[in-house]
């Protein structure tokens, strides 16, 4: 059974997915043809650590850094590395924060330079279907609706839906139930109710939706080597509907870079 969170601790999880947020607008000012991930993640450690807070994946079962940087055919988990980015790469930069005790987690997949316009397409449809999952977040509805919203979406563009992976719920541990699958079945799944924060992370394929883990048992890669697209958002869900403790809106309304 999970237990709603209390105001104060939605105001916990408000603060980190402030910071997560932030530190992805931070790195995404950056993202350029020539700069290496393992830039990234260094500028992003920094400024989680000046803001008081720990990045939480570092050393999270034994993953090595501060950001999952995920290029192209790499779906999530990818390490930071010192291959630079080149144009029309794409990277997804998924960022965890502990703060007091408790986490924020959300991620944004950049665009290197100029992409070419079905990668651009496999990008708008995937943060697409995000939103489309946010709507649904509904108390009463359950976690199928939300893949189902998700799926539904997608794949009518013709792309297809990760399933080895999922969203979670989000308080004191970074991963916490309900599981949020980006596929499913309306009115099946896990009841949403007021007060439970979780996170929505489609993870889109261009191709197939097979994928296959790397020898460093993380980089999760697409079978086919076609590119997949990752964003991911936190919300509480309440008064008949989900509040975002997380935004993008630093990385696209900042004004200072275009997305
Ligand atoms: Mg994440
Ligand atoms: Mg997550």
């Amino acid at each position: 059974m999970v237990k709603p969170k209390t105001e104060e601790e939605i105001e916990l999880l408000r603060i980190n997915g402030d910071l997560v947020s932030r530190t992805l607008a931070e790195v995404g000012k950056m993202v350029a043809p020539g700069v290496t991930t393992a830039k990234l993640n260094e500028v992003a450690e920094t400024f989680i650590r000046d803001h008081g807070a720990i990045p939480s994946f570092k050393g999270f079962e034994g993953f090595p850094a501060a950001l999952c940087m995920s290029v192209n055919d790499v779906v999530v988990h990818g390490f930071p590395s010192e291959r630079p980015l080149e144009e029309g790469d794409i990277v997804s930069v998924d960022c965890g924060t502990l703060y007091k005790g408790y986490n924020g987690d959300s991620a944004y997949t950049f665009p290197v330079g100029e992409v070419d316009a079905e990668t651009r397409r496999l990008m708008d449809v995937t943060k697409a279907s995000l939103y489309k999952g946010i709507e649904a977040a509904v108390a009463g509805n359950r976690t199928g609706d939300i893949g189902y919203a998700v799926q539904s979406y997608a794949e009518s563009f013709g792309f297809s839906v990760v399933r080895e992976l999922e969203g979670h719920g989000l308080g004191k541990e970074m991963h916490e139930d309900p599981g949020v699958p980006n596929y499913g079945r309306r009115g099946h799944g896990a009841r949403l109710l007021s007060g439970m924060v979780i996170c929505i992370e489609p993870m889109i394929c261009a191709g197939g939706r097979g994928v296959y883990l790397a020898k460093n048992g993380w980089a999760v890669h697409t079978s086919d080597h076609k590119n997949a697209a990752h964003y991911e958002l936190t919300v509480v869900i309440r008064n008949g509907r989900a509040e975002q403790l997380s935004t993008f809106d630093y990385i696209e309304k900042d004004g200072s870079i275009k997305f």
